[in-house]
């Protein structure tokens, strides 16, 4: 069997899932640690508020990371990029929400080398601005359009701009939001993850809290278990956002 170290640092990814997890939901995010570890996957902790993390809170997510899974920033007060910008101006966008929110989680010990958008709300301004703190960015594509196999289209980074591609899309694979559950139809994700196999590149996915029922965004772990067993059957890796080339 392989240490896990040597998969990290000797193993080029040229095909991945990017499975990342949204807001500050880390008991949640911590109780399926051994769902992860099961599957052999790592994943991606988008956090935002990272000053609000109480102690217990602070230890299960440096508990993940030392699982290999990847911490990235959120913002600090989970504002919209695109509307902070156009009321205040970019440099209040860095030094309010930004900036303060990656100094937090490195004096935690996590490097944050990359940042998921609130709301997915960016433009390319927003882009410019973020690349010059963080590796990689991701954004989002209509969650309305899952089951729509077209969306493989636009999810699925090829192989050829995997390097060079610091802005990846991610689509929602949320169950529900508290009584609302959402459309169970994952057709537009399945196909861009066979197609990721197939040909190589990326497939990013997000969530937010991992539950059968909770009052914010979530997902069922026994969808993630649907998720991570197809790109298992795939022979798809999933990997963190820091093991990006
Ligand atoms: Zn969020």
């Amino acid at each position: 069997m392989t240490d896990r170290t040597d998969l990290r640092t000797d193993r080029r990814v040229d095909r991945a899932l990017l499975l990342t997890f949204d807001d500050r939901h880390v008991r949640e995010w911590a109780a399926v640690a051994p769902l992860f570890a099961r599957h052999e996957a790592r994943v991606t902790f988008f956090v935002c508020e990272p000053d609000r993390l109480d102690g217990d809170e602070v230890r299960m997510l440096r508990r993940l990371a030392d699982d290999g899974h990847t911490v990235g920033c959120h913002g600090l007060r989970h504002e919209r990029a695109t509307d902070f910008v156009a009321a205040h101006g970019a440099g209040a966008y860095l030094d309010r929400e930004v900036v303060p929110a990656l100094e937090s989680l490195r004096r935690l010990g996590f490097p944050a080398r990359s940042f998921a958008y609130p709301c997915s709300a960016r433009d390319e301004s927003t882009d410019r601005l973020l690349l010059a703190l963080f590796e990689r960015l991701r954004g989002g594509l209509p969650a309305g359009r899952r089951a729509d196999p077209s969306l493989a289209d636009e999810l699925h980074v090829p192989a050829a701009e995997l390097a060079s591609r610091r802005v990846l899309p991610g689509c929602s694979v949320d169950s529900g939001r508290g009584g609302v559950a959402y459309d169970d139809d994952l057709t537009g994700v399945e196909t861009a993850l066979r197609r990721t196999a197939d040909e190589g590149g990326a497939t990013t996915l997000y969530a937010h809290c991992v539950a059968d029922a909770h009052e914010a965004n979530h997902v069922a772990p026994a969808r993630l278990e649907g998720l991570l067993g197809l790109a298992a059957d795939l022979s798809l890796p999933c990997v963190g956002f820091d093991e990006l080339p």
